[in-house]
């Protein structure tokens, strides 16, 4: 176990969820932590071994999907070369700390890029923009994200295929799903492959009943990745009878279906973030055939004619340039590889012209751009059973963890969630999910957004520590954004319209989620713990409306929905004839040769749950298909 913690890119104004708080527990936890002996350490001067001009494979980013690609890249004999923008927080840092997660946007481990003006929505957000955090360290986004484990639903996936992305059905992907994973938990009952039914009561509420046909074991047992399960707080056992009431029982939502209530699994090792750097990468360092070079900035992709040969990248103001015998594979992620793919001449030849980069292949890069949405509501109870930042900086809480890496700091703050199908179609993907936060509607809570000044200071005064927080969140939207290029500067920001609400039914949608959210108050087991949801409204934002009716609802969503961190597609996969893809079903750039793209911007669509899952499967499977066709 390792007990050093450095806190060093953490600073109270950039203190995300749980507030000032966490800057006090992070004091406490480096002051003890500092009085016991390191234990691990990473090989000496393994982040500097002398650069080579040639490499069998260079791989541009080492978070979530980079740092598998590497790994299983350099099992055989291949010389990878590993390039990174970001430093190495595989020692000495707090985002081992699964509580901690949130406090890691806009720290120095994250881009902070922000959207430009939204038109559709964030109208009580400042300026009408957010913020899109992105991982810059060793691990990426993985190593700052909230470690929630969900794969998305089986038929995602199939759909993925039966648009042209051939070999990426859910029979295709389940080995590579199975083979990153170690689950460190018992499967209940229920997902031993009972396959689920849902079927309608007269009064409208749906029921749902298992079959009793056996199916395959979908989980892995002995993957890099550990998955345990995790729990906040005892409101688990009402957030669970409630969906039972209305007919959503305990699932695995890793498995077949997704539809009903289950407990949240989480990356997480002994109590620790276990990603891709830590569980993946770490243990590979050794390799003499992997070279990983961190504080490496790739700013473009170096051609002949149609040949992808090598990458330019810059680290401590030099200028290096390197080359691949075999193949490049951008893993910068859902910002930063279309930027390298658009910087290099790989984007709509319109775009391209417009900032005058000569254009090498004409194609749809930067669009399709795709989010979901999430609205936070506060719900007040009648008891203090939610985590306070009170609780949060208890000492004997903070010793627990790092005496025995358990208690509260060991957990991700969810108290499980709720996937729901709005037509109530057992054979859809669900297109709500409702995601219980154990954690108090506190001002802490508050400061992790960027509402505008005024809409702040009034929630401020209805802030409550008996109370919890539900994520309504929606899945599948329909809205597409798009990245581009302002500038032909290599190291400025791209432009990020993600284009939120412009699909009117993304609004709709929402609402009925909403309505659904609203059906929990009317349950025994809300109604036990007076669960009562708390208007968020303010002056100028939806307070002007008649509270309640679906036109209040349609403008809270305008004005309070937020973005969910899971983009994807901005480098979509697709048949090679499809218009709308830059990379074949292959991951390869289409029209290019030697080069993939394997990182969340690849997705077909955005998936029904989290996006670290799927990207990490592209991830395993474009290893797999990197190393089938040089052997
Ligand atoms: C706050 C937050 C919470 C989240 N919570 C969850 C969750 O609970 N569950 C879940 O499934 N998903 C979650 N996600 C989303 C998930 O983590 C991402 O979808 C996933 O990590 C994306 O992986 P990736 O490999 O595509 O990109 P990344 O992990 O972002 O990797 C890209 C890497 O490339 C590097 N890079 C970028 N540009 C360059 C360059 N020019 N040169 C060299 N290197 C470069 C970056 O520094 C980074 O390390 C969350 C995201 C955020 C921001």
């Amino acid at each position: 176990m390792c007990n050093t913690f450095n806190s060093s890119s953490i600073s109270a104004d950039q203190v995300m969820f749980l507030g000032q708080s966490l800057v006090q527990v992070a004091s406490l936890v480096i002051f003890l932590a500092t009085t016991l002996p390191p234990i691990e350490k990473d090989p000496l001067g393994v982040f500097d071994r002398p650069l080579e001009d040639w490499y069998d494979f260079i791989v541009v980013g080492a978070g979530s999907a980079g740092g598998i690609v590497a790994t299983r890249l350099s099992e055989g004999y291949d010389k990878v070369l590993l390039l990174e923008a970001g430093g190495s927080h595989i020692e000495n840092d707090l985002t081992k700390i699964p509580l901690l997660w949130s406090a890691l946007s806009n720290s120095n481990l994250d881009w902070k890029y922000k959207t430009i003006e939204q038109k559709h929505a964030l109208f009580a957000f400042k300026d009408e923009v957010t913020n899109w955090p992105r991982g810059k360290c060793l691990g990426g986004t993985g190593r700052i994200n909230a470690m929630g484990l969900i794969r998305g639903n089986p038929k995602d996936f199939d759909t993925w295929a039966k648009e042209g992305a051939v070999g990426w059905s859910y029979k295709d992907v389940l080995p590579y799903f199975k083979k990153m994973e170690s689950i460190d938990f018992n499967l209940p009952m229920y997902s031993k492959g009972n396959k689920q039914t849902q079927y309608h009561t007269k009064g409208g509420k749906v029921r749902i009943s298992y079959g009793c046909k056996k199916k395959p074991d979908l989980r892995g047992r002995d993957g890099p990745l550990t998955i345990v399960e995790s729990r906040m707080t005892t409101l688990e056992y009402f957030h669970e009878q409630a969906a039972q009431e209305l007919g959503y029982n305990r699932i695995d939502c890793n498995s077949e279906t997704q539809l009903g209530f289950c407990r949240i699994q989480v990356n997480v090792k002994k109590g620790e973030r276990c990603d891709t750097a830590s569980c993946y990468l770490r243990p590979a360092l050794g390799r003499p055939n992997l070279q990983v070079h961190l504080n490496s900035y790739v700013s473009k992709i170096l051609f002949d004619g149609n040949v992808a040969r090598g990458v330019e990248f810059s680290k401590d103001g030099v200028l290096y340039k390197v080359y691949a015998r075999k193949e490049i594979i951008l893993s910068a992620g859902v910002v930063h590889s279309p930027k390298i793919l658009l910087s290099s001449g790989i984007g709509p030849k319109h775009h391209l012209n417009d900032i005058r980069i000569p254009v090498v292949a004409d194609l749809p890069v930067g669009e399709n751009l795709q989010d979901q949405m999430a609205m936070h509501f506060q719900i007040a109870i009648n008891m203090s059973l939610a985590t306070t930042s009170q609780k949060i900086a208890d000492t004997e809480n903070i010793l627990q963890y790092l005496f025995y890496r358990e208690g509260i700091y060991a957990q991700i703050g969810v108290d499980g969630m709720i996937f729901i199908n709005l037509d109530q179609n057992n054979d859809a993907p669900p297109d709500i999910q409702l995601i219980f936060l154990g954690l108090a509607y506190e001002k802490g809570f508050l400061d992790g957004f960027s509402y505008k000044e005024e809409v702040k200071e009034e929630l401020a005064n209805r802030t409550d520590p008996n109370s919890f927080v539900v994520i309504v969140n929606l899945l599948n939207a329909k809205s597409r954004g798009k990245i581009t290029l302002s500038t032909t500067c290599p190291s400025c920001k791209p432009v990020i319209d993600p284009m939120y609400l412009s699909d009117s039914d993304d609004v709709e949608r929402f609402v009925k989620g909403i309505r659904f959210l609203q059906k929990l108050q009317e349950t025994k087991s809300w109604k036990s713990i007076g669960a009562k949801l708390i208007r968020y409204d303010t002056p100028g934002h939806c307070s002007e409306e008649e509270y309640d009716k679906d036109d209040y609802w349609r403008c809270m969503v305008r004005h309070f929905a937020n973005q969910a961190n899971h983009q994807t597609s901005s480098c979509r996969m697709g048949s090679y004839g499809d218009v709308t893809a830059v990379v074949d079903p292959q991951l390869r750039v289409k029209g290019i040769k030697r080069l993939r793209v394997v990182d969340a911007s690849v997705m077909r669509n955005n998936p029904s749950g989290n996006t670290n899952a799927p990207t990490m499967m592209i991830a395993e499977k474009a290893a797999d298909l990197i190393k089938h066709s040089y052997y």
